[in-house]
């Protein structure tokens, strides 16, 4: 079994890991952004996405 991740990076600037599981049973689901509620993945099947955030999107940035 191999597990693989990718980095996944929403619109708002949040960066989330992506990893895949494989479920013994079937299993539907979405993932939306923690930051800013945008779906970023809907899933039915034994294979999951599991998120993990990475970055979160900056703060309302003032001239520095
Ligand atoms: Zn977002």
């Amino acid at each position: 079994m191999t597990t693989k991740s990718t980095i996944i990076s929403c619109a708002c600037g949040a960066c989330y890991e992506r990893e895949e599981r494989t479920l013994p049973i079937k299993d539907i689901g979405m993932f939306e952004c923690l930051d800013c509620g945008a779906r970023v993945e809907i899933w039915s099947g034994r294979t999951v996405p599991v998120f993990k955030r990475v970055k979160q999107p900056s703060p309302q940035q003032r001239s520095a």
